[in-house]
């Protein structure tokens, strides 16, 4: 008798970033709804975040599950409990959870030993997962957390460097050979790019380029409509294999799933749901800005009074930063809240994100850029105001504003990790402006419709026949085949 394969089994090993463990998750539940055994490896405190739902998915039948790998703490100098790239608090803290990522080279491999699963989904920031998959003699698939469009334009910047063209940090260059006209400054620019130097971060993303061009290909969350000549010149021009599967938000079928998404909210589900269907549709605008960016007590102010002047609904979630978690609430304008009761809410920490874009209250989003907030924005139909801060966000933009031309941008002109780092602020004025033209203008009926179209297209494309369907029905075959 000829025995049955057993089950295709992945290994999922993201970033321990929500931007890269929420995505990657998804991606893993998805994978097990097709049918994969999907395993995902994270360290406890990350574990916590996800377990609930996970275990949701197994009471449904499906064959995910978590297996641990304990973060170094002593190893690297970090605090208990502090092994997300969002608790951290100071600058200082960064290169010691990067170097906790090479620490966890190891244990991975321990478990790779024990459970000998068919195929490894490592995230980029672990340039050496590519040869411990090799080790094992199965492919490694890299996954970005961005979409195809930002991988080219960053591939096009990294080689040619066209901002050594320009006199000025404000002067403007076009980024060349790409399908779209691209302009950016040289001050919109990641500071390892800016510096000119070769820094530890120029050198890392070498490494993980290497890898991936090594790698079996790239898993990317995002849908083929989205980015077509992306899609495609990311195949041809830079290189890769590539599958597009996502949005793999899709991956979350109710409310339960949408309010738990990656974190504990800080706000009751049925309260904010409430709040929402005692609105008009499309009238409220939703403010957030990601897992990592925060802003100085002046920016903050700033967009209190831009939100307040703006005269629109809003719902406004302001990240607590730990490191000023003693300071009082100077950052509010007096008396703001009671002033707007009725008309805004703030979310002091984690919104459900999801489950406020996905309600039909919601007519707009302010957004940092960050490539899941805009495939988010981009499903749920709901036309953005773009707010980069840092890492890609500045290309993302680009997309939004110009490309797809389902945003508008409030004015941000300068990349900058951390507060304090940040010379120009965004004017309250700035703020209003954005919002009225987003919400209240004569071309934002067109905007929203287009927004509208584009939603429809993501959902389609998770659909059975839709594209990205398609792309992971090609992709599970191909590992099918080739599997030992
Ligand atoms: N997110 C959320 N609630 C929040 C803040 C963020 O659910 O209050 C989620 C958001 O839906 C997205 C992720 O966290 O899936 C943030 O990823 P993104 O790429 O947008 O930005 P990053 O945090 O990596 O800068």
């Amino acid at each position: 008798m000829v025995s049955k394969p057993h089950k295709l089994h992945i290994y999922f090993f993201p970033m321990i970033a929500s931007g890269h463990l929420i995505p990657m998750v998804d991606m893993a539940r998805l994978f097990a709804q097709r049918g994969v055994k999907a395993t995902i490896i994270l360290t406890p405190f990350n574990a916590a975040l996800f377990s609930k739902t996970i275990e949701r998915d197994r009471e449904l039948g499906l064959e995910t599950s978590i297996r641990l790998i304990n973060f170094p703490f002593a190893e690297v100098g970090m605090p208990e409990g502090c092994e997300n790239l969002s608790s951290i608090t100071s600058p200082e803290m960064f290169p010691k959870i990067f170097k906790a990522t090479e620490l966890l080279q190891q244990p991975l491999e321990k478990l790779l030993e024990e459970d000998r699963p068919d195929c490894l989904v490592a995230d980029m920031y672990f340039p050496w997962a590519t040869e411990v998959a090799s080790k094992h003699g199965i492919p490694r698939l890299a996954f970005h957390g961005t979409g195809a469009y930002a991988l080219c334009v960053h591939h096009v910047i990294s080689q040619q460097e066209p901002y050594k063209n320009v006199e000025s940090d404000s002067e403007v260059f076009t980024v060349p050979d790409l399908p779209d006209t691209i302009t950016m400054t040289k001050r919109q620019l990641p500071d390892h790019i800016r510096d000119g130097t070769k820094n530890h971060m120029e050198k890392f993303i070498e490494k993980v380029t290497e890898a991936e061009m090594k790698s079996y290909g790239v898993l990317v969350n995002s849908f083929h409509e989205l980015e077509p000549a992306y899609s495609e010149y990311y195949k041809e021009v830079v290189g890769r294999r590539t599958w597009h599967i996502g949005p793999v938000s899709l991956s979350n079928r109710d409310n339960e799933d949408k309010a738990r998404r990656g974190n504990k909210t800080s706000i009751d589900e049925h309260e904010c749901l409430s709040w929402l269907a005692s609105k008009k549709p499309n009238s409220v605008l939703y403010v957030c800005f990601g897992s990592l960016s925060s802003f100085s007590t002046a920016q903050l102010l700033e967009i209190a009074m831009g939100l307040e002047a703006s005269g629109q609904q809003f719902i406004w979630v302001v990240r607590k930063d730990k490191s000023k978690e003693k300071e009082n609430e100077e950052w509010l304008p007096e008396a703001f809240e009671q002033r707007l009761e009725g008309r805004g809410i703030i979310i002091r920490g984690w919104a459900p994100q999801v489950l406020i874009l996905d309600h039909e209250s919601v007519g707009g989003f302010m957004t940092h850029c960050g490539w899941n907030s805009i495939l988010e924005g981009v499903t749920a139909g709901v036309p953005m105001i773009t707010w980069p801060h840092f890492a890609e966000q500045f290309y993302n933009e680009k997309l939004v504003t110009n490309i797809l031309r389902v945003g508008v941008g409030v004015g941000a002109q300068e990349w900058c990790r951390w507060p304090d780092d940040c010379k120009i602020y965004v004017k309250k004025e700035d703020i209003e402006k954005a919002v009225a033209q987003l919400m209240d203008s004569e071309e934002a009926e067109e905007t929203r419709s287009r927004a509208k179209a584009l939603g429809a297209m993501a959902k389609k494309a998770v659909e059975k026949g839709g594209s990205s369907y398609s792309d992971l029905s090609a992709f599970l075959e191909e590992l099918e085949l080739n599997r030992n």
